[in-house]
């Protein structure tokens, strides 16, 4: 663990923990809760991960909120949670609720068309199945090719893809192991604001994320809870502070389960 920020103390965060009257704990899934993997269908979380978000779901008030890039219908038998925590998928674009409501956030009709355009360019059949679709967004994953290989697919689609999102108003963004379009207007970050500005009780908030897709998430809490870049190697954040998953994670969410259930108020 690293301390990023000098204003900011990991145990003065646990210690007071439990005065507060909601608690809410952001975290992101892929290589965040899970580790990267060839096929992203296959990406379960680390182990001891599922466990612990079972016990603060059902033994402490934790707020618990997966925020994710991906589609939540796909997030979900990922997590294999019996009881569903409150997810916001898409980048913030969709909001399931633990009780089951859902809502998606409207796309554009030039957005939706340059997404359509931009699927027809992708012809090689090896990529085809590689397209992740989700509302407002598509990706391309090329987790698991050679790394020449790898190179030339990020030309070639960075191009094309780049005049689409230029001329069809989409933001293109690279990832960790491939490349989106998406439409703009939400991001990680929108999610956490609109969380936080739900809540007027007294409120504190931890954000756990590995990506660049994160840094909105942490520029959105600062100020108002911990923010903590969970990663193998550091890089350059906006974070509070850096762990290394999946150690570090562990004992975080231990730490985190073990203050709330002995301060878990009694409604
Ligand atoms: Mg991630």
């Amino acid at each position: 663990m690293k301390i990023l920020n000098p204003a900011v103390s990991f145990d003065k965060f646990f210690d007071d923990l439990p005065e507060y009257d909601r608690k809410i704990l952001f975290l992101d899934y892929d290589g965040t809760l899970a580790p990267f993997v060839k096929d992203p269908a296959k990406a379960v979380p680390y182990n001891g991960v599922r466990e612990l978000l079972k016990q603060l779901l059902e033994e402490t008030d934790t707020r618990l909120i997966i925020v994710t890039g991906r589609y939540t219908k796909d997030i979900i038998p990922l997590l294999g949670m019996e009881k569903i925590p409150e997810i916001w998928g898409s980048h913030g674009l969709e909001h399931l609720k633990p009780d089951g409501t859902y809502r998606v956030a409207d796309i554009k009709p030039a957005a939706s068309e340059g997404l359509q355009k931009a699927r027809n360019l992708v012809t090689e059949e090896e990529l085809k199945s590689r397209l992740e679709e989700k509302p407002g967004c598509l990706a391309l994953h090329w987790r698991g090719f050679e790394q020449e290989q790898v190179a030339q697919i990020r030309s070639k689609y960075l191009e094309l893809w780049k005049n689409i999102a230029c001329t069809h108003q989409l933001l293109l963004k690279e990832f960790d192991g491939g490349l989106e379009l998406r439409s703009p207007g939400k991001n990680k970050g929108d999610a956490v604001r609109e969380v936080m500005a739900g809540i007027t009780e007294k409120k504190t908030a931890a954000y756990l994320g590995d990506d660049a897709t994160d840094e909105d998430a942490f520029s959105a809490l600062k100020g108002s809870g911990l923010t903590i870049l969970v990663r193998k190697e550091l890089r350059k954040t906006g974070a509070d502070l850096w762990i290394e998953p999946p150690g570090e994670l562990l004992d975080f969410l231990h730490r985190w389960l073990e203050v709330c259930r002995s301060g878990k108020r009694v409604i």
